[in-house]
């Protein structure tokens, strides 16, 4: 069987990739021959995780620090890369995100916008930064790491569930506004994922409730029908199917993958 590259002269780039899922994602997409360019706030994590891909596969990735939130930001990031690879993303995963939980009524007015901008607005200044390059190629793919929480409601998560509802809405609608230009847009909706953020998301719940740390993740463990957490390794290879010509045919889904704790 011949070596697969199934991203052999693409060029990706992969928001939020310093850590945990856009980590696997990055180190994913270069494994099957994409240039990878890898932004976040933290310059030590992007370039940590460029020289594992240098290590790994011999292959250069630009670490690039940028805030998604800051439209400023974004532009600089998209100027780094036509600068660094050449041109601007065959392939663009909107992937940066945050959650903090509070009951609606705890919710301030800097709680919900910061979900909003990085979650939402990050996404779209991402998205439509990469579009005329991808229109003029006549190629492109966008993935959104939506999640669950962007199809269903849960209590204290309102901020977050709203950004991830409104991500889902804005990767339907670009699909259907770009889909006879040879480009796909579509969301990975993930339950709870082996990350940093779910370890937060276990410290908050003992913080909160006086449960322990075992109690705490059993609790997320009951949610999934499969009993456990998805790895980031499994988001990476869905993630990884979306960009490939193989995956041309799926467009404006929003894909779970939650062991089956979402069933639409
Ligand atoms: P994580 O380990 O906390 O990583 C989040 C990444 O996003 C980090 O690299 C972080 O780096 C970056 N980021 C955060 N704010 C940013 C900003 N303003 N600008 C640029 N980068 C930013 O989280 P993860 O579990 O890998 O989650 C990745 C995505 O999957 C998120 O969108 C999340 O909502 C979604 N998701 C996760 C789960 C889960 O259970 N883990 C479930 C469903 C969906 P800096 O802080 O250095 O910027």
């Amino acid at each position: 069987m011949p070596l697969s590259m199934k991203l052999e002269n693409r060029i990706a780039l992969i928001t939020g990739g310093g850590r945990g899922i856009g980590r696997a994602i990055a180190l994913a997409f270069a494994r099957e021959g994409a240039q990878v360019a890898i932004a976040a706030r933290t310059l030590e994590q992007v370039e940590r995780v460029a020289g594992e891909i240098t290590g790994q596969f011999q292959a250069n990735a630009l670490p690039v620090v940028c805030d998604v939130s800051d439209v400023a930001s974004v532009e600089r990031m998209f100027a780094r890369v036509g600068e660094c690879l050449g041109r601007g993303p065959d392939i663009m995963v909107n992937n940066a995100g945050i959650v903090e939980s509070a009951p609606i009524g705890r919710t301030d007015d800097e709680l919900w916008n910061r979900h909003l901008a990085i979650n939402l607005s990050g996404s779209f200044y991402c998205t439509r930064a990469a579009l005329p390059g991808m229109i003029e190629r006549r190629w492109g793919r966008i993935i959104n790491m939506a999640s669950i929480a962007g199809k269903t409601g849960a209590p204290y998560i309102a901020a977050y569930s709203a950004s991830k509802h409104g991500l889902i809405g804005l990767t339907r609608s670009s699909a259907a506004e770009v889909a006879a230009k040879g480009i796909t847009v579509n969301a990975i909706c993930p339950g709870y994922v082996d990350t940093d953020m779910t370890t937060s998301a276990v410290e908050n719940i003992t913080r909160k409730t006086g449960r322990s740390a075992d109690e705490a993740m059993e609790s997320i463990l009951k949610m999934s029908p499969q009993n456990r957490l998805v790895t980031a390794e499994e988001v990476a290879a869905l993630a990884l199917l979306l960009a490939s010509d193989d995956g041309r045919g799926i467009n404006g889904q929003a894909i779970s993958i939650d062991g089956g704790t979402v069933l639409s």
